[in-house]
């Protein structure tokens, strides 16, 4: 739609030059009319209701107030001189604060006289003032009859300090409502808006900005947030739909000796939960279509058994299966930890990562590709070109967050027939994420831990408490156990992280000495064969610590280890945190986790400090990350390969209007999957619209 009003560049907008421009592409990524058109209000303030000085907190935002003069005085000196008005309201008094056109407030303000003041309070030395509020006569104030909703727009340092205040962007705003009036081309059918009662886009995209009463805006904001999620969910419907049209996937109905040996001879039941989960997987693979599985579970929960088994219904049907780890210390300890459980006279079993050596790799390409290998364990080294299978049926994912979209694409073009597919992940996703990360995948959940886990306690620890941790480190040793320690490894800071682990090593072996003490020590930049020997050395039970970057974040499994210490807590993320928990608290006794963190938190630090402390439930964490960060943010959809890129609905919060969206667009597809009829024609060119280019979902899974 090239010449359509909205995708002109916000320079055309009068008043905005390039400098202004530049700072609005930089600040808030607005490019184009249409952006700064879906550029919200965060807030609205209501001006017909005035606030009590008496009533303003530290939760108080804009807020409206009236009231009388009492004094204006100039305080301070030279740079720091400024004006400061007092206004009182029979309630209380509140100083207004003015560094800049002090002159013309002198004269502006009347001792005596009535005015309304907008703005935010701030604190200053222990009092709520305001700076720089606008301020205006009641008297001259009354005659104008503006509108008594307005929007407040976010903002940043950068936009204020360039100019661009609530004021001037509420300005833009209006500026080009007016040009834009009348040629706003609806989205959604007629027959649509009046089934779900739902206002036109051209008066919703209006009083958005500018609503008239609570009413209209809530009108505006309905529509808007369900336009939002339903062309989501239909494209993901849409996905899911041709997907199990096209998908004829492998039956793998025989149960046979690979499956019912291991079945045999496990050491301990399975779980409900792994039980129900494995009914499921066994459901779609003797379907006749393709399976696309997402299989959450906490930490611990035992989906590598669910990863097994499924992988023996391959292999029991004369196919092949793969397991995909993110890292090569997990593939290493997969591979061990499966060989077992299975009979190695029927499952013929291989390790492939970046460091198998060439001639075994060789051997391993070779056995891949005529079928003598059953099973393969292994990183991103399985998806490199040379890799292909004679007959892959079954691939597992595991720790799926870690992978890259096409990384995961690439998977399913190594063998003839279309595989199975069951991704994993530790990394609880709340349910209204899920299905819109994931609304083309089908998803199981694994609610119940291992019997006999004990709640692992977690504390606080500020770093003036280290040699009390230490104590601690030591008394757990001496009965015995072992203990990780963490730190923090995050991209942008490599090198100082580095340094900050070599210190911990040395403080560690300090305060931890040889030969008492027998201290192991992992991170990315080791040789493959140290780190190796350093990982056996703490899994085999000879080191009591294993001093590491948060390598050892998924999977790593120690029952022996009772103690997680991980150092400046306060820079990992909820998730995170959560999965370095898990590792321990993984045998029968009690296990600890202990959050290390500088003197000075933000408050969101100490809330997310505080949440870990209180709770060992992973979806209650991530329900609550989801809150404290919005979804953009989650941990693991960054990776995703979808970029929820929402105005206005809020995956939390909008969960009603969401599942309404995705039965609408099911309904809508069943009736006409590819939308051809003329009553959807506006949903079939919107669909694409939207998206800019049709996403394939069918290669992220
Ligand atoms: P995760 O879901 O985090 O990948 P794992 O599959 O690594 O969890 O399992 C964690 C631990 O629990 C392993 O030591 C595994 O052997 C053990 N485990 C798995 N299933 C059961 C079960 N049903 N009963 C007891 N222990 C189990
Ligand atoms: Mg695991």
């Amino acid at each position: 739609m090239s010449g359509y009003i909205l995708d002109k560049e916000i320079t055309y907008l009068p008043g905005v030059g390039p400098k202004r421009a530049q700072l609005l592409e930089k600040e808030l990524g607005i490019r184009t009319f249409r952006d700064l058109l879906y550029t919200f209000p965060f807030r609205y303030v209501d001006r017909s209701k005035f606030y009590a000085i008496s009533e303003i907190d530290s939760t108080s935002a804009y807020i409206q107030l009236r009231g009388a003069i009492k004094s204006v005085s100039l305080a301070g000196s030279g740079k720091g001189t400024r004006l400061i008005a007092i206004l009182g309201d029979g309630t209380g008094y509140i100083e207004l604060v003015f560094f800049k056109g002090i002159k013309w407030m002198q004269e502006k303000l009347k001792v005596g006289e009535e005015y309304i003041v907008f703005g935010k309070p701030s604190v200053f030395n222990d009092r709520f003032n305001f700076v720089h509020p606008e301020i205006e006569p009641v008297s001259k104030a009354a005659s104008v009859s503006g509108p008594t909703i307005t929007g407040v727009y976010s903002s940043t340092e950068k936009l204020q300090s360039g100019g661009i205040s609530n004021k001037s962007f509420t300005m833009m705003q209006r500026r080009l409502a007016e040009i834009v009036a009348g040629t706003i081309q609806e989205t959604l059918p007629g027959w649509f808006l009046q089934e779900k009662k739902l206002i036109p886009l051209e008066r919703a995209l209006h009083d958005i900005h500018f609503p008239p009463d609570m009413y209209a805006l809530e009108q505006a904001r309905s529509r808007l947030k369900y336009e939002e999620l339903f062309y989501l969910q239909l494209a993901l419907v849409k996905q899911k739909f041709i997907k199990m049209r096209e998908g004829s996937g492998v039956v793998l109905a025989r149960l046979g000796d690979a499956f019912n040996y291991t079945y045999s001879h496990l050491p301990f039941p399975l779980t409900g939960a792994q039980k129900r989960v494995l009914k499921e997987i066994r459901a779609d693979v003797t379907s006749g279509k393709q399976m696309n599985r997402l299989l959450q579970g906490d930490v611990g929960s035992g989906k590598t058994m669910v990863a097994l088994f499924s992988a023996l219904q391959a292999i029991d049907n004369g196919y092949q299966a793969c397991i995909m780890a993110p890292t090569e210390v997990l593939a290493v300890q997969h591979y061990n930890g499966l060989q077992r459980y299975i009979n190695p006279d029927i499952v013929k079993i291989a390790l492939l990562t970046g460091n198998t050596k060439t001639k075994e790799r060789r051997e391993i390409y070779a056995g891949l590709a005529d079928g003598t290998i059953n099973l393969v364990i292994g990183t991103h080294a399985l998806i490199e070109d040379k890799v292909q299978f004679n007959a892959l049926a079954l691939a597992v994912i595991d720790e799926q967050h870690r992978f890259g979209v096409d990384q995961r694409a690439r998977l399913w073009s190594k063998s003839e027939i279309t595989p199975h597919i069951l991704v994993m992940t530790a990394t609880p996703i709340p349910r209204t994420l899920a299905m819109t990360l994931y609304g083309d995948l089908d998803v199981s959940v694994i609610d119940e831990l291992p019997p006999g886990r004990k709640p692992i306690v977690t504390t606080h620890a500020g770093e003036n408490q280290r040699h009390k941790v230490y104590e601690f480190m030591r008394k757990e040793i001496a009965a015995g156990r072992q203990v990780f320690v963490v730190y923090p490894l995050i991209k942008e800071s490599e090198k100082m992280d580095y340094e900050n682990l070599e210190q911990g090593y040395l403080d560690i072996t300090d305060a931890f000495p040889q030969p008492d003490y027998i201290t192991a020590v992992v991170h990315g930049k080791q040789t493959p064969e140290n780190k190796a020997f350093d990982m056996n050395l703490f899994v085999s039970g000879k080191a009591n610590i294993l001093v590491s970057t948060s390598v050892i974040e998924v999977g790593v499994d120690v029952p022996n280890a009772s103690v997680m210490v991980i150092n400046s807590a306060e820079r990992f993320g909820l998730a995170q945190l959560h999965q370095l928990r898990g590792r321990v608290g993984r045998g029968a006794d009690k296990s600890y986790c202990i959050l290390m963190t500088g003197y000075k938190l933000s408050k969101e630090s100490k809330d997310r400090i505080d949440l870990m402390c209180s709770t060992n439930d992973g979806f209650e964490l991530a329900e609550a990350d989801l809150k404290m960060r919005g979804p953009g943010d989650f941990e693991g959809t960054r990776q995703s390969g979808l970029a929820i890129d929402l105005h206005i609905a809020n995956l939390t919060k909008d969960s009603p209007v969401l599942e309404d969206a995705r039965r609408t667009a099911m309904d809508i597809l069943s009736e006409d999957p590819t939308l051809e009829q003329p009553r959807n024609r506006l949903l079939k060119e919107n669909l694409k619209d939207i998206r800019g280019q049709e996403i394939d979902y069918s290669k992220i899974s």
